[in-house]
């Protein structure tokens, strides 16, 4: 009696959540994770500092410049990009780990980190989270509060560039409603 062969498709999923700035892709995430706790979401690495109520090794791990460098030499890093002037990257070691042992794993990255990721893990589920309108997105990037006028206007021009990226993904979410999208986002992470 051995155990089955597994079938190629059943092996764990890393899934790729990824969209504009200020979309609502770590809203979403956030509601999915209260829910089901299972779900495994990578923390990443930044050189930015944090917002008000967020804390190391929570949301992100808080680096300087010399950490990240760090990181990057020495290969630790499943990917890395620069978004709005600060440096954003997925510990490799730690969603390997969670690979191999057969749990599904969740990045929350940018484009450029997605597109990397497609690179180098070309089994990887990529999501597109999209806005329910450019006005909406404006809205919600301006909304936030935390941000200098610059920074979002930053944002705003990246985001004009990230939404003509859709094409690119497997799938694409509408973010209509946070409940609503967590739970097309729980069904293609793969839990059992
Ligand atoms: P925020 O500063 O608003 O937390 O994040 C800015 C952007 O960086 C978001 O689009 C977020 O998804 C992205 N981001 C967060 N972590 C990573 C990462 O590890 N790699 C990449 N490429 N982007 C990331």
């Amino acid at each position: 009696r051995g155990t089955p062969p597994v079938p190629p498709d059943a092996r764990p999923r890393l899934t790729v959540l990824s969209g504009p700035s200020g979309v609502g892709k770590s809203t979403v995430v956030a509601h999915l994770r209260k829910e089901h706790p299972e779900v495994w979401l990578s923390v990443s690495a930044t050189t930015r500092r944090p917002r008000p109520g967020e804390r190391d090794g929570v949301q992100y791990f808080f680096v300087t410049d010399d950490e990240f460098d760090k990181l990057v030499a020495n290969g630790e890093l499943l990917e890395w990009a620069e978004f709005a002037g600060h440096r954003y990257g997925t510990p490799r070691g730690a969603v390997l780990r969670r690979l191999e042992a057969g749990d599904p794993v969740l990045l929350e990255i940018d484009l450029q980190g997605a597109r990397l990721v497609r690179e180098s893990m070309p089994d990887a589920r990529l999501v597109f989270l999209a806005p329910p309108s450019w006005d909406e997105l404006v809205r919600r990037l301006t909304g936030r509060g935390t941000e200098s006028a610059e920074v979002i206007e930053r944002r705003l021009q990246a985001a004009r560039v990230e939404l003509a990226a859709e094409s690119e993904f497997d799938v694409t979410l509408v973010n209509t409603s946070v409940e609503h999208v967590a739970r097309e986002l729980l069904a293609l992470v793969d839990v059992v």
